[in-house]
């Protein structure tokens, strides 16, 4: 187990914190400042108590050089009005440049200094020592809060662990708990409930969520893959052919193990996404050839719910249907309404699960929101975080 935050003593120490700024911009803007804000508890402690701070994240994909279009100007600004207080920030050709190691060393103390994009340098994601030295060179000692980061084995989430006493910061602790509670005797029935576009996504995820849950509802565009795999004449619906084999053998595989999968009866069809005006009901294993399923309909709708009702802990992750695109977001509501009413512990986790909530306003009412979609999914599949396994542990 890592060290926590609060077991760090950072008084008048630089420290450098991997944060999660991996967030979307527009015209010079931050469109969504939620991970940005998600930090904000881990820096106010750090400052609080005297540290100052270097802060270093990622943005976009840029390849491999700097890239205006990958700056991190705008999310100093935002970060600076959430803090209330200057954020320095300078464009330079990457986090490790000389004109980045100058501007670090001129930092007073107390105050925040955003390095400019990680991934501006090659070795980021080369993991490369060389650049993790540059980096550790700013700060005495390290905190990783990029929890969305942690399952990339990178210079600012592993290589520079290995070279400074380390801790993790809160959000980091914050996600790894709240996963922790659904693989470590989840109240139960756990019921997990998986939808979105592609079982291809989520076939890790799936077989080892088969040896925890009790229920698996399946929804969205993955369901109809299982139930093709079974026979059943789906139309034109999105599916993974190569994958029936395997889709036969999760759904033997649950059956072995007790585990109740609950596919959707019927569904909504249209011709066509754009055609919400002409969708019909029908069975979701006798679906017209020239018909798609674009959500789960009224009779599987009416059984997710009642799958729900009862359980001790729910896990969410994928959208039922179509939802961007009314009215083939109904099942996704529906659901999702049920799921926000219950006294369980429920986990949603995925980028598009948690922009349907948030539009339904539901998004307050669940226990906890994984904002890392590849981190939580790699942990739930139960392999090792490298950003998280190259933490210090805790003392005993
Ligand atoms: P998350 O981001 O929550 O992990 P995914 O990215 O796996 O979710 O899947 C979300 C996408 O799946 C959405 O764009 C949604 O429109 C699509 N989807 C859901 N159901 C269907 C369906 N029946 N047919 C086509 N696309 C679907
Ligand atoms: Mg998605």
């Amino acid at each position: 187990m890592y060290r926590r935050l609060d077991d760090l003593n950072v008084s008048g120490e630089r420290v450098l914190v991997r944060v999660d700024f991996n967030v979307p911009i527009k015209d010079g803007e931050v469109k969504d400042d939620t991970r940005i804000r998600a930090a904000l508890p881990t820096l106010r402690a750090l400052l609080e108590r005297g540290a100052t701070l270097v802060l270093t994240s990622h943005l976009g994909r840029p390849k491999g050089g700097p890239d205006d279009k990958y700056r991190l100007g705008p999310v100093a600004r935002r970060l600076g009005e959430l803090l209330g207080r200057e954020v320095r920030y300078t464009p330079t050709p990457g986090p490790a440049s000389t004109e980045q190691q100058e501007f670090v060393a001129a930092a007073p103390p107390g105050s925040v200094t955003l390095i400019e994009n990680s991934r501006f340098d090659p070795r980021e994601e080369a993991n490369d020592p060389a650049l993790a030295r540059v980096l550790a060179s700013y700060a005495s000692l390290y905190v990783d809060d990029a929890f969305g980061a942690a399952h990339r084995a990178h210079a600012t989430t592993e290589g520079v662990a290995r070279l400074l006493p380390n801790a993790a910061g809160y959000l980091m602790d914050a996600e790894l708990s709240a996963l922790a509670k659904l693989v470590e005797r989840p109240a139960r029935p756990f019921v997990v409930v998986l939808g979105g576009a592609k079982v291809s996504d989520k076939l890790g995820i799936i077989t080892r969520l088969l040896d925890l849950a009790d229920t698996l509802v399946v929804g969205g565009a993955m369901a109809y893959t299982f139930v093709a795999a079974r026979g059943g004449s789906v139309g034109k619906s999105l599916v993974e052919p190569e994958l029936y084999h395997t889709a036969r053998r999760i759904l033997d595989d649950a059956r072995e193990r007790g585990v109740h999968v609950l596919l959707p009866l019927d569904s909504l069809c249209a011709r066509a996404i754009a055609d919400g005006a002409g969708a019909s009901v029908h069975p979701s294993a006798a679906i017209p050839d020239d018909l798609m399923g674009l959500d789960i309909g009224p009779a599987a709708r009416q059984e997710f719910v009642a799958a729900l009702q009862g359980a001790g802990t729910v896990f969410w992750n994928g959208p039922l249907g179509v939802f961007e695109t009314p009215p083939f977001d109904g099942g996704t509501m529906a659901v999702g309404a049920a799921l926000a009413a219950l006294p369980a512990y429920t986990v949603v986790g995925g980028g598009d699960s948690i922009a349907a909530l948030n539009a339904a306003g539901l998004l307050g009412r669940v226990s906890h929101v994984s904002t890392g979609g590849g981190a939580s999914r790699e942990y739930l599949e139960g392999r090792v975080l490298p950003g998280v396994a190259a933490l210090d542990p805790a003392a005993s």
